[in-house]
């Protein structure tokens, strides 16, 4: 079939496998033409490995250590006449590339919420690595089904204690409007903490210890965002910044019940990235439009693999990590630079549909959003008859 961008909302539905491989290709020619990483990890399992910061993760253990990945992801196979999900033509390119280098690879595709997708994690883990020194925990999902109760949880993005109103651009009618959030209920911080807190971390540190999977001196890191005053109201003072909150309480209890084994938990603060997560977050696209214009011009844009050969050279294999006071690594550093941070709220109340093009960089957001399905890169033929199918299934 021909395949085109099918968007719905903040969210495109199809994907392209050729688009989504020259992604991957693109980040792993990043990464091999960067330095190694000194004394980088070995056995690497990453707990979302598809899309976003997880795929750069994987891409950064593998390519610029050499590291042997065991990836966990939630993604749906193509049928033949239906494309599979942009995780899973990102995990099937990233396997291609991996097994041309002799690179072990391997991907469990399902729930990593669930006990039975952890087991399976493990005895791949004994079967092939043995054990692991390095654990990445990078899941985004708007919903968890807790393996002990059985009770599925849904996540809610909404202010803490009173409603916000704030300028927000609807990226599917390209209208600038208000968009209003009423406060979220207790009930729903709380079900927001189930699922992005940091219960399933511990959970998974636990049961690989347990296993006996770790190697002495392994070290886990989890993903999250701070942001600065326009996207506190939204993200870091509201229920998703509550649930990430919890990340930093169970860092500290993952370090302290295994330091018998010496591994260290550690939350590593990353930037404001065009991902499948990031743009269902009101606010967010058009924040991301102006900051990119910014960054752009002051040289200091980055995308998600230049910040995860960041993450791994400058914090996590560094002998002097850039860390903050609450111990957690900071990548965030140049997006929140006061004058970046500056520009971006002199900009925000400016900005109309009529000059949108002008003040910021919604193209690049565009453009950005598009390729994380596969569309929009040079060199692939997107009139051309394309098979759903591809190769290197997992
Ligand atoms: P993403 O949507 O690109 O990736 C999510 C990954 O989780 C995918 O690999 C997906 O397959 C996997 N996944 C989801 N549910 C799963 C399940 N039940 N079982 C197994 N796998 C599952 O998201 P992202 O933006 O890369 O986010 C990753 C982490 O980085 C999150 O913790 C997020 O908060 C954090 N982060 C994101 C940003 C940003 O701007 N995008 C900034 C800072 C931190």
């Amino acid at each position: 079939m021909i395949i085109k961008p099918k968007v719905r909302g903040f969210i495109c539905i199809n994907a392209h496998p050729q688009g989504c491989a020259a992604n991957v290709n693109e980040q792993i020619e990043y990464t091999k033409a960067q330095d190694s990483v000194d004394g980088g990890p070995k056995n690497v399992l990453v707990i979302g490995c598809s899309t976003g910061y997880g795929l750069a993760s994987r891409i950064t253990a593998a390519f610029g250590s050499g590291a042997k990945t065991l990836g966990l992801c939630f993604e749906k196979p193509p049928t033949e006449r239906k494309t599979a999900s942009a995780g899973y033509y990102n995990t099937a390119a990233f396997h291609a590339a991996a097994e041309k280098e002799d690179l072990y690879a391997r991907t469990i595709n399902g729930d990593a919420f669930s006990n039975e997708i952890k087991a399976q994690a493990i005895a791949a883990i004994k079967e092939d690595l043995g054990k692991v020194d390095l654990v990445v925990y990078s899941l985004a999902s708007p919903r968890r089904t807790d393996p002990t109760t059985g009770e599925t949880y849904n996540s809610v993005l909404k202010p803490i204690g009173e409603g916000y109103s704030a300028k927000n651009l609807n990226t599917d009618t390209m209208k600038i409007g208000e968009v209003t959030v009423e406060p979220a209920s207790e009930e729903e911080i709380a079900h927001t903490v189930k699922v992005m807190g940091g219960e399933d971390w511990e959970m998974w540190m636990d049961a690989l210890a347990e296993a006996d999977v770790l190697a002495d001196g392994a070290k886990t890191v989890a993903y999250t965002y701070l942001g600065d005053k326009l996207t506190w109201p939204i993200y870091g003072k509201a229920t998703i910044g509550k649930a990430k909150e919890d990340l930093d309480r169970a860092a500290s209890a993952i370090s302290s019940h295994l330091s018998g084994k010496n591994v260290t938990a550690t939350v590593a603060v990353l930037k404001a990235l065009v991902t499948q997560a990031s743009s269902a977050i009101p606010v967010m696209p058009l924040y991301m439009s102006i900051l990119f214009k910014v960054m752009k011009e002051k040289g200091t844009h980055e995308g998600c693999i230049e910040q995860l050969q960041r993450l791994f050279t400058e914090c996590l294999y560094s002998s002097s990590p850039r860390l903050d006071n609450d111990g957690r690594f900071r990548v965030d550093d140049k997006e929140l630079d006061p004058a970046t941070q500056a520009e971006v709220e002199a900009i925000w109340p400016q900005v109309t549909e009529e000059n949108l093009m002008a003040l910021t960089d919604y193209k690049t957001y565009n453009e950005d959003f598009l390729k994380l399905f596969g569309f929009g890169y040079d060199g692939v033929d997107y009139e051309a008859e394309t098979s759903t199918l591809v190769d290197h299934n997992f």
